[in-house]
């Protein structure tokens, strides 16, 4: 059974640090890349995210951040 039209999408929003932050459909939580790197689930409520590009750029975007900071001190 496809009922991938019917899920709620995840909302993604851009924090005042310039940050992605997502926000669980569901609940409305702010869910940290730490909580959807090894599950796509909301630690809150247990929602299935779905897992696409937007998702997978989320989880490693503090990935690569620190990858930034350790190549160009002070950038
Ligand atoms: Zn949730």
């Amino acid at each position: 059974m496809n009922d991938d039209k019917k899920r709620k999408q995840p909302i993604y929003r851009t924090d005042i640090h310039g940050h992605t932050v997502l926000i669980c459909p569901n609940c409305f939580e702010k869910l940290q890349p730490a909580d959807v790197e090894t599950y796509p689930y909301c630690p809150y409520c247990n929602y299935r995210l779905p897992v696409d590009e937007q998702l997978e750029e989320f989880i490693l975007e503090p990935v690569i951040h620190s990858w930034v900071s350790k190549t160009y001190p002070g950038f």
